[in-house]
């Protein structure tokens, strides 16, 4: 093991063995953490029901509570770069991309500790005048009471970006948490608890447990004192979890996955629109949720077009995480090559054309060409699928219905991008696309005020903005009789 990273207050949880972490870079093992058991998960939930029934965080006084956030906020703010450092080595992430996960996660922590005391519950006069009781009038009002003691499970991508969108909102709210992060990507969330505490979280609040999904994320999900799951991964393992949670009937917040289109107009400015599509597909070299990696091109601008965007793909510089001109970092492991690998491969046995890409780079890392893929047909498992990786396949059509049909035939409604000058053009088809999440004229833009919540098979419920928020309380009504 090379660059060890120190896991030794973790090592002391109740854990079945250990589970090595990689350099997706370099392939090298650059640390191990706890492969979690159920009696783990056990510890790691009654700390957090302990803490929550003692009110010690719940019950502070919302400037209290606010102070601790901001705080928190202030101490990634300091410790920004060695946070980036960790993530870009662990996720093999770029050294930009690394540097912008910690500020966004930050301003998404800031966002959520602005709300602490700005969320509540209402009164308004009674509609009616048959209520039952034995009292003639009633004072009512709602209260909003943190949900309770939420598993939070997250993938490997944009970890501790992730993990924050879920970790700022809940603690916000007073509620308890028990985060589980990609057995992948552990390094980075393991980092909140210690954050956290310092901040003046009291112990128990935040529980970082690290672990395999099947294991670890499923004794989490089943277990009867958990009471929510918020969870981002895929669609499948979505269906496990709405599963496992009706044991005890867990409130669910599921953010799964996407296969995002984008339909570019022979009216658009082709410029920024090549770059734009160019980005919305390998940011991230496609591992991201939200990636349109369905390009749909009015067939006058075509060519064009695909010219483009192969000549931004093979423009774009690959590197490893230790590398600043980076842009497109490799792919998280060699299982996830092998799988993008086996989708282009299916593509290409059914006729599609590689027009730039579609191989593994010949170096160490889990590196995949920049691929841009033309003639599929739309049962491939390349228009199907989410691929998660650098792979995007453009589709030429004739009008605004061609396209809005293609774009959404397709399970997911995650996200959606227009490219198009036509501002009422934009609006009818902003009208038509079924996706939780629509740019128009620009890609991937995000921010923690606007909530995302998947469409169709992409999710339940929301995250991000005041709607985040409230996924993590409960609403009770009360009547009293005057
Ligand atoms: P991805 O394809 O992005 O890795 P997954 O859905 O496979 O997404 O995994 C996302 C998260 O869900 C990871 O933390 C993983 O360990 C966890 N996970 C996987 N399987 C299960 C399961 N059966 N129950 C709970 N969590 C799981």
């Amino acid at each position: 093991m090379s660059n060890a990273i120190d896991v030794e207050d973790t090592v002391d949880a109740p854990h079945s063995g250990m589970i090595p972490v990689f350099n997706p870079s370099t392939e090298e093992q650059i640390a191990e953490v706890p492969d979690s058991d159920q009696a783990a998960v056990d510890a790691a939930v009654a700390r957090a029901r302990d803490t929550f029934e003692s009110g010690a965080w719940r019950k502070l006084p919302a400037a209290r509570r606010a102070e601790v956030l901001f705080r928190a906020a202030d101490i990634i703010r300091a410790r920004s770069d060695e946070l980036a450092e960790l993530e870009s080595r662990n996720n093999g992430m770029t050294a930009m991309g690394a540097q912008q996960i910690i500020k966004v996660a930050n301003e998404m922590l800031i966002y959520y500790a602005g709300w602490v005391g700005k969320i509540h519950g209402e009164s308004a006069p009674l509609v009616s005048d048959g209520l039952l009781g034995h009292y003639e009038t009633f004072h009512t009002y709602t209260q909003l009471e943190p949900v309770g003691v939420v598993g939070l499970i997250i993938p490997w991508n944009g970890p501790f970006f992730v993990a924050m969108l879920k970790v700022a909102p809940a603690l916000a709210a007073g509620c308890s948490v028990v985060l589980k992060p990609a057995e992948e990507t552990p390094l980075t969330a393991l980092k909140l608890e210690e954050i956290f505490r310092e901040a003046g979280v009291p112990d128990g609040v935040v529980n970082v447990l690290t672990g395999y999904g099947e294991t670890t994320g499923a004794a989490l999900t089943a277990h009867p004192d958990v009471d929510k799951i918020a969870f981002t991964g895929s669609t499948e393992v979505g269906r496990l979890i709405v599963k496992a949670a009706a044991g005890n009937l867990k409130r669910l917040t599921l953010e799964l996955g996407g296969k995002s289109p984008l339909i570019m107009f022979d009216d658009a400015n082709l410029d920024k629109a090549i770059m734009g599509a160019g980005m919305g597909l390998l940011a991230g070299s496609g591992q991201n949720c939200s990636c349109t990696s369905r390009i749909y091109v009015q067939r006058g601008i075509y060519d064009q077009v695909v010219d483009g965007l192969v000549a931004f793909a093979q423009m774009l510089p690959m590197g490893g995480n230790d590398d600043p001109n980076s842009v497109l970092g490799p792919l998280i492991s060699e299982k996830q090559r092998t799988r993008v690998a086996g989708i282009v491969a299916d593509g290409v046995a059914g006729g599609a054309q590689v027009v730039t890409g579609g191989q593994p780079m010949d170096r160490r890392g889990y590196f995949y060409e920049a691929t841009i893929i033309t003639d599929t047909t739309p049962d491939m498992r390349l228009i199907r699928e989410e691929i998660f990786g650098p792979v995007g396949c453009i589709i030429p059509f004739d009008d605004e219905d061609e396209a809005i049909a293609a774009a959404n035939d397709t399970e997911y409604g995650l996200a959606g991008a227009i490219w198009t000058e036509n501002l009422s053009r934009a609006h009818r088809v902003v009208n038509e696309l079924r996706g939780g999440q629509i740019w128009v004229n620009s890609a991937l833009a995000a921010d923690p005020s606007m909530p995302i919540c998947g469409h169709k098979q992409s999710g339940w419920g929301g995250e991000r903005g005041k709607k985040g928020l409230e996924a993590y309380f409960n609403v009770k009504s009360v009547y009293i009789g005057l």
